[in-house]
């Protein structure tokens, strides 16, 4: 039987590794952390959004990331000492966000995520997965009615593609979100997602460890991988420090690293770190919680309800792979939970809230890498930026049938390695 080796235990390896042994592939993992499921895919927004298809790199991008150099606050934030690391793919970046290009990938995006949360559906119920899972949609509100337009024109966009949405008054948004019902006055009207989903994401990882495990497939952890063995343009395994691993195929899906594992291959694939903030809060002794996901559209944040905890979110850095705390970003999240549910604020312990940070891999041109490289046998499922729990079942579902040579059963060309 071919042995597929996995490198990377987050979203995007851990479901491969899912999709392949279903397909009855032999798998064996391999992550560098202590455990899986700590780099990016730890304490996301934990939403499932179809709805949020669209790559940040819409028209005028530039204008707001030139802006965004003197402003300590702007929700999406250019640093300048990243310039001079992010050259090459900043400049792809922003040859993306033409209108026709933006275009096409955010209905690319929204096929693959779609079916994705189909995928991911399915394997809830066929696994019996526990992950603070709710399938209650998701909510974008506006406190002005100009901010509605770009939203509404992208639903409206994706609309024939399969996406369903409401658009709601006041005191709509208030029937699906009672919650929201201090701030009503500051409220202007909403979108709704009904298709959309959430869901702890590290809840996840380590529910897919555990049936990984009891398939007999080995996950292994604290073990990073330091280069690809590759011979006659065909991959054969790959080395760590005290072994090797001798493979026919090997899947690389290290998030951020993806890149720096494949320096010296010939492939270089242009992902950059987006660094973002959450911060957790235990909703235990807080009464009733939120149910749906509330995007506040004016604050560029979030705030998504897991179980007993909210998680407010949000911000993208371009600032390398510096991985300090900025104490501005997490009062900006915490200052979200006061804006949107005061009474809860006030019913919650914020010295226990729980800050995060980490780096989203972002293509720069908004879609994921998905498929075969130009080494025989080499795979690559990376890249998938601000959506990667949202495509992870569907990216890994995806590839396994490119793998296995299987019909897939959406377009694969927009995610093709080399495109
Ligand atoms: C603040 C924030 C909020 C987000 N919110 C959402 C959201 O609400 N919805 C959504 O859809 N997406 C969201 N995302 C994006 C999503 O979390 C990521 O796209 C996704 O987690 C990427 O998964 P991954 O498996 O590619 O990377 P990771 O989870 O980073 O996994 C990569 C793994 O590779 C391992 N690795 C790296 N190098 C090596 C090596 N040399 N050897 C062995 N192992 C290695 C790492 O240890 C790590 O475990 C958010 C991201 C952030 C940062």
């Amino acid at each position: 039987m071919q042995k597929t080796l996995i490198i990377g235990a987050g979203l995007l390896g851990l479901s491969t590794a899912k999709a392949l042994h279903d397909l009855g592939r032999e798998v064996e993992v391999l992550d560098a952390a202590e455990e899986v499921g700590l780099g990016a895919s730890y304490a996301n927004g934990g939403m499932l959004t179809a709805s949020m298809s669209d790559p940040w790199n819409s028209p005028g991008v530039h204008r707001h990331l030139a802006s965004s150099l003197f402003d300590p606050t702007s929700p999406m934030k250019l640093h300048l000492k990243a310039i001079p690391t992010l050259f090459c793919w900043g400049l792809k970046f922003l040859r993306n966000s033409t209108s026709r290009r933006h275009t096409h990938a955010v209905q690319s995006n929204y096929a693959l995520a779609s079916y994705s949360i189909g995928q991911t559906r399915a394997w809830r119920e066929q696994l019996d997965l526990d992950y603070n899972a709710a399938a209650a949609g998701s909510m974008k509100i506006f406190r002005n009615p100009s901010a509605a337009q770009g939203p509404l024109a992208l639903a409206k966009a994706l609309h024939p593609a399969g996406l369903r949405f409401h658009q709601l008054d006041v005191d709509g948004v208030l029937e699906y979100e009672p919650m929201l019902h201090d701030i009503r006055d500051q409220i202007t009207g909403a979108l709704y997602f009904p298709g959309d989903e959430s869901g702890d994401a590290h809840l996840f990882c380590r529910a897919l460890k555990r049936y990984l495990q009891n398939q007999g497939v080995m996950v292994n952890t604290g073990v990073p991988v330091e280069s690809l063995m590759i011979a006659k343009g065909r991959i054969r395994g790959v080395r760590t420090q005290s072994k090797e691993y001798i493979a026919d195929c090997v899947v690389v899906a290290a998030g951020t690293q993806t890149p720096a594992l494949l320096k010296g291959t010939g492939i270089s694939l242009s992902i950059a770190p987006a660094k973002g903030y959450s911060v957790t809060f235990c909703g235990e002794d807080a009464g009733p919680l939120p149910t749906i996901p509330v995007i506040d559209d004016a604050m560029h944040a979030a705030i998504s309800p897991l179980g007993n905890q909210l998680r407010a979110v949000g911000t993208a850095e371009f600032t390398g792979f510096d991985k300090r705390l900025s104490q501005v970003r997490i009062d900006n999240l915490v200052n979200l939970l006061k804006a949107l549910y005061p009474r809860i604020a006030a019913q919650i312990d914020l010295n226990k809230a729980e800050p995060w940070t980490d780096f989203r891999p972002m293509s720069s041109d908004g879609k994921p890498f998905i498929g075969e490289s130009c080494v025989k046998g080499l795979y690559i499922n990376s890249g998938h930026g601000h959506l990667g729990w949202t495509k992870a079942a569907g990216s890994a579902c995806l590839l396994a049938d490119l793998m296995t040579a299987r019909t897939p059963a959406i377009n694969d060309k927009p995610f093709a390695v080399h495109r």
